[in-house]
C-alpha cells in the first residue's frame, strides 16, 4: 500500500523502542509491539493508540480483534 513520503523516514520513529520494551498490556500484561501509530499487545492482539508521542495503555481505548 502506498504512504505519503513526509518527513518522517520511519513510521516507528513516533515513540521510542526503548519505551514500548518497558510496557506491558493493561489487559493480559503481554509484550507490546510498534505498529504504524498504535501499539499491538502480543499476548490479546488489543491495539492502543499512540497520540503525541505518548502510548495510551488503557484498556477501555484499546481495539480488540475480537469482532
Ligand atoms: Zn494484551
Amino acid at each position: 500500500m502506498p504512504a505519503p513520503l513526509n518527513s518522517r523516514s520511519e513510521l516507528a520513529s513516533v515513540i521510542d523502542a526503548s519505551i514500548v520494551e518497558q510496557l506491558a498490556c493493561p489487559v493480559c500484561l503481554g509484550s507490546l509491539r510498534v505498529a504504524e501509530t498504535k501499539l499491538v499487545c502480543a499476548g490479546c492482539g488489543r491495539s492502543y493508540p499512540i497520540v503525541d508521542g505518548i502510548p495510551v495503555l488503557i484498556a477501555e481505548r484499546a481495539a480488540s480483534l475480537d469482532r
